[in-house]
């Protein structure tokens, strides 16, 4: 039998950030990833903004969660020798007078007012625009690098073959401590965390040639991140009344849309892409061992914003695991225990 200390199904951001910083606690780690093509972290463009909302509200916990993430990016860039952290100002064009006047009503850290109007030829902004400091993390290059330096197995995870027993797990010919379920939008089919309240959503996104070339992120009734050159990221469209994870025509329109009533000039679409996001019906990521069988947990619902709740959840997660030190109450599963036991 060969012993690992946790076993993590899932590598996503959330499997990702959980497995560095087990291994940064010197913890032996084993990953099970079946490497689907339209998981939420393929699909993602990895945005962080600190406001949201019509009033321009800064995120839950943002200014404890940003300088936690942007420090994990910045040492798992060095660690992994890898590009994959970017600030960006996001440029917000504004819809109409309201928007931009509760923009200036309501300053923020993070928020700045133009010196001047970008983008005069390739937007049509006939209300201006505002600029608020952000970033985005490209998944595409930090999965792919984590998963090089970790011991990733590129197959299903079969739960009907894993034992619990007194002090542990035994999963084939091998055994482990705690077997952690980071699965994304399986868990709500999960044997022993699937009754916890799931609340997922699907997004879509089209990828995008742009007449021109920029390291903003622009913002209206959509999104654009620049991936490389002059191809956008384009999205991302909200749905909870969906069949399946596949994109659809309805969506591409809504897409094209937004596009045509931000850009003055053509675009040509490259590619539509489609996910389901993990989430949950609180908004909060879910942590935590289960309550009846601690040999197995539940890394998930990281919805929207999984780039900039998952290294600082991550870390209490492990902090928690390793030395019992208690989950914040918010992103504890034990707010949910009543449906596990
Ligand atoms: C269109 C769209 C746009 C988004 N934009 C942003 C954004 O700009 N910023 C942001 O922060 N977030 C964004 N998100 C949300 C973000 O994608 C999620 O918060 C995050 O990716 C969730 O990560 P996860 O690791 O929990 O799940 P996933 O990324 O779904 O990862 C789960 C992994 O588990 C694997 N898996 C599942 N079951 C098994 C099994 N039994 N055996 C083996 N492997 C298994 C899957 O292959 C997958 O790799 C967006 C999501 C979508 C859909």
């Amino acid at each position: 039998m060969r012993t690992y200390d946790y076993i993590l199904v899932g590598q996503g951001i959330a499997g990702t950030m959980l497995g560095w910083f087990l291994q940064q606690a010197g913890q032996q780690v084993l990953v099970y990833d079946d490497a689907r093509p339209h998981s939420a972290s393929r699909t993602a463009a990895g945005i962080i903004n600190p406001v949201s909302g019509r009033k321009f509200e800064t995120a839950w916990l943002y200014d404890t969660i940003y300088p936690f993430a942007e420090q994990t990016y910045r040492a798992m860039e060095a660690a992994l020798q890898v590009s994959c952290f970017h600030e960006r100002d996001i440029w917000n064009v504004w819809p109409s007078a309201q928007m931009r006047d509760a923009f200036a009503a309501c300053p923020t850290p993070y928020s700045q007012q133009p010196r001047e109007l970008r983008y005069a030829e390739e937007l049509q902004q006939p209300f201006g625009a505002g600029i608020v400091k952000g970033a985005n993390v490209q998944l595409s290059s930090l999965l792919p690098a984590w998963r090089k330096t970790a011991e990733v197995r590129t197959e299903r995870f079969d739960t009907e073959q894993l034992r619990l027993e007194e002090n542990g797990v035994e999963y084939q010919d091998l055994q482990a401590k705690a077997v952690i379920f980071c699965e994304g939008v399986e868990s709500p089919q999960n044997p022993w965390f699937g009754k916890l309240k799931f609340l997922p959503n699907k997004g879509e996104a089209l990828i995008v040639r742009l007449p021109f070339r920029t390291a903003d992120i622009i913002k209206k009734s959509i999104t654009l991140v620049p991936l490389e050159d002059d191809i956008y990221w384009a999205g991302a469209t909200f749905s909870w009344d969906y069949t399946d994870a596949l994109p659809t025509a309805a969506a591409r329109e809504t897409l094209e849309n937004h596009l045509k009533q931000l850009l003055s000039k053509d675009f040509d679409v490259i590619d539509h892409i489609a996910a389901i996001r993990p989430s949950g019906p609180d908004r909060r990521p879910m942590a935590g061992l289960h309550p009846r069988f601690p040999q197995v947990g539940i890394f998930n619902g990281m919805g929207s914003k999984g780039c900039s709740l998952a290294p600082w959840t991550a870390d209490a997660f492990v902090k928690n695991l390793l030395q019992k030190a208690p989950l914040p109450p918010e992103v504890d599963i034990k707010r949910y225990f009543n449906a596990l036991r």
